[in-house]
C-alpha cells in the first residue's frame, strides 16, 4: 500500500477547501435553519429554498419571514 503514490489525495484536499468557502452564511429564516446555506453570487447571497437574498451592501431582499 505504502509504495503506491496517491495522486488523488491532492485533489480531495482541494475539494475540502472548496467546500469550506461555499459554506459561509446560513439562511436566517427559521424555516430553513442552519442546514441551508446561502448561495454566493458576485453582488449578493441568496437562499435557494425560501428566496431570501442578502445584498453585499447589507440590504435584505425577498425576505418572507
Ligand atoms: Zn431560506
Amino acid at each position: 500500500m505504502s509504495d503506491s503514490p496517491n495522486a488523488n489525495s491532492k485533489w480531495s484536499k482541494y475539494k475540502v477547501e472548496d467546500d469550506k468557502l461555499v459554506r459561509g452564511e446560513f439562511c436566517p429564516n427559521p424555516r430553513c435553519g442552519p442546514g441551508i446555506f446561502l448561495a454566493v453570487h458576485v453582488d449578493r447571497k441568496s437562499c435557494g429554498k425560501c428566496g431570501y437574498t442578502l445584498l453585499n451592501d447589507g440590504k435584505e431582499a425577498h425576505k418572507n419571514f
